[in-house]
């Protein structure tokens, strides 16, 4: 756990009722969060926070949306969807926040996306309660092997599912440290080159209207993750189209949360 004093061990500041495995701590998320109110501070230790991995290392379910900024949708020569357009990242393509990628091929792009967590099991949740379903909120990149994506008619999930192509991190943030979790400025850089830039106010379907969609048609387990799609200034769409290469570094950022740096490899490296 991240503080104002440095981190905490959840394990030996829970007496070992929490952890090592996150995932437990999802399946008991509210009280987890009220126990987590007591734990003291006083073994809090300088974290070496490029050492994190993912804060969710391997959800049951893993949804991705596609096309839910119109600025994206208008890039991509499509309309908007008048429902989630829903693929799955495999959960084995999940990495962590501060991972080496390897490329698999000269078409590879990214998608700096806002990434929901849930807490408490959703099925057949309103959109007024979705919030309360969610643990928290972290950065996600949506990785994408274009060529792959586009092979065989459109395999998203594939094409977005090659090794490590779904770094998240650098942790969860909780909605409630947020001023206002529906609208927040996210973005990424290449070497330092900003090259997508919006506020997640200008998602198509919010953190809340997915939940209530997609818990509409199966439910979400605790520890689930949502991509919820990306804006505007993807690779692929830019003319002339500009892809990931070896060596480069992916920075990606959401305001409140916090910034991921991915190294991105040759497939032999
Ligand atoms: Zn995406």
């Amino acid at each position: 756990m991240v503080t104002d004093a440095g981190g905490i061990d959840v394990a030996t500041a829970s007496g070992g009722r929490y952890g090592p495995d996150i995932h437990a701590i999802y399946d008991d998320w509210a009280a987890f969060r009220a126990a987590a109110a007591d734990f003291s501070s006083d073994d809090a230790f300088a974290l070496d926070v490029s050492a994190l991995g993912s804060p969710v290392p391997s959800p049951r379910q893993v949804f991705a949306i596609g096309l839910n900024y119109r600025s994206h949708a208008e890039e991509s020569g499509m309309e908007p969807p008048s429902v989630p357009a829903t693929f799955t990242k495999f959960p084995a393509s999940l990495t962590g926040p501060f991972a080496t990628v390897e490329l698999t091929g000269d078409t590879v792009d990214w998608e700096v996306e806002l990434v929901a967590v849930i807490g408490a099991r959703a099925d057949r949740v309103a959109e007024d309660d979705a919030w309360s379903h969610v643990a928290g909120l972290t950065v996600g990149q949506d990785i994408s092997d274009r060529t792959l994506q586009f092979a065989a008619a459109g395999q998203f999930s594939l094409g977005k599912s090659c090794r490590g192509y779904g770094p998240i991190g650098p942790w969860l943030v909780t909605a409630d440290e947020l001023p206002d979790p529906d609208d927040l400025a996210l973005g990424c850089a290449v070497n330092g080159e900003t090259l997508q830039e919006d506020r997640t106010s200008g998602l198509i379907f919010s953190v809340p209207r997915l939940i209530a969609e997609l818990s509409a048609v199966l439910p979400l387990l605790s520890g689930d993750v949502i991509f919820t799609g990306t804006p505007a200034g993807v690779g692929f769409s830019r003319r002339p189209p500009r892809f990931l290469r070896p060596g480069d570094v992916l920075e990606s950022w959401i305001e409140g949360i916090g910034t991921t740096r991915i190294h991105l490899a040759a497939p032999d490296d």
